[in-house]
């Protein structure tokens, strides 16, 4: 049996005391710097970025944690002087399987551990202030691909990775996770549950080459009208094909705004005796798939989610700002966490 890292039990503490406040996008974030080619390239930034690729690299949004650090490292900052106590890394397509569509798999060892510090020294920076302590959480997303499902209507039995493939994949983006200094790991936006096998695998086998073993914070998505993830579960089921990770918390994040999420959640309240943890979008897409719904109007959707005693980490998926997080802490502040047995 492997030793804890000291983080989970200054975690654990502190989710006793009182909800946890989880960062919010970036994606709307980095929208906002309007980057080009060029900048999100290295090429005239003065960070001129040692991996090369002859893909475009516009939209890679992961990359600019090697191009634009300091762009990146202002956006967690942001977000932890928002009241954020866990802050993601921007890593959410680092592994070699997403960035095989910008040929920068080689980068994939240098994004993670780079990601790590470059949330590590914003965080520090917000701690030098106001002397709260903060958690890097390194963010492992689901990949483009997925492991239980044909994305070929006339072929059911093909699948375009395999858990093996997945499993390398995400061995080599926790490697650098943990090298860079993450103090947990949060596996999101879990759409297909194979795929979140293999990233709990990986993280595994990694723990056991490092030691010691760091909270993990597992996060599905629903996607389905009738409260089902991509590859068909509803959220209890979810729970009982993860539960053997024994994860510090388990929920829900994306697709969904607050209130379309809120009946998955206290399913999933109902059946975990872990720490729960909820972001949702602000609110669902409009017709240009922009979200409209602002931060008061999120932050009273998430208070109710408190008040009913749904949760312990709570922060914002898609279309969230800094002032998104800013309202969901002062909304949750002084409420009681869940309690869990
Ligand atoms: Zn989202």
């Amino acid at each position: 049996m492997l030793d804890h890292s000291p983080r989970l039990s200054q975690l654990a503490i502190l989710a006793r005391e009182r909800i946890l406040i989880l960062d919010g996008a970036m994606g709307t974030q980095i929208q906002n710097l309007g980057l080009s080619e060029e900048d999100y390239g290295g090429h005239g930034s003065g960070h001129v970025c040692r991996h090369h690729s002859e893909h475009p690299q516009k939209g890679n949004n992961d990359l600019l944690i090697l191009t634009q650090p300091q762009a990146i490292e202002d956006i967690h900052f942001r977000y932890a002087m928002a009241g954020a106590d866990i802050v993601e890394t921007n890593t959410f397509s680092a592994t070699t399987i997403a960035q095989a569509d910008y040929g920068m798999e080689n980068a994939v060892h240098d994004l993670n551990a780079e990601g790590a510090r470059i949330v590590r020294r914003a965080l520090d920076r917000a701690t030098a202030m106001d002397g709260r302590p903060r958690f890097v959480a390194g963010a492992v997303g689901p990949t483009n691909r997925t492991a239980s499902l044909s994305p070929d209507v006339n072929d059911p039995g093909y699948r375009a990775v395999t858990f093996d493939d997945l499993r390398i994949a995400y061995g080599q983006q926790v490697r650098g996770l943990v090298a860079g200094g993450a103090d947990l790991i949060l596996i999101e936006t879990i759409f297909d549950t194979l795929n979140a096998k293999a990233a709990i695998f990986a993280c595994f086998e990694v723990f056991a080459e490092t030691g010691y073993r760091l909270p993990l914070m597992i996060s599905g998505t629903i996607t389905d009208a009738s409260g089902r993830t991509l590859s068909g579960q509803t959220p209890t089921a979810f729970w009982h094909s993860v539960a053997h990770a024994r994860p510090f918390t388990v929920g829900l994040n994306c697709a969904l705004g607050a209130s379309a999420m809120r009946p998955h959640l206290a399913e999933l309240a109902g059946v975990a005796p872990t720490f729960i943890c909820a972001y949702p979008n602000a609110g669902l897409p409009n017709a240009f798939g922009q979200y409209d719904e602002g931060p008061d109007e999120t932050a009273a959707q998430i208070a109710g989610f408190a008040r009913e005693g749904l949760v312990n980490v709570v922060g914002g998926c898609c279309g969230t700002t800094p002032e998104h997080i800013k309202a969901i802490a002062d909304a949750v502040a002084g409420q009681a966490p869940r309690i869990v047995t």
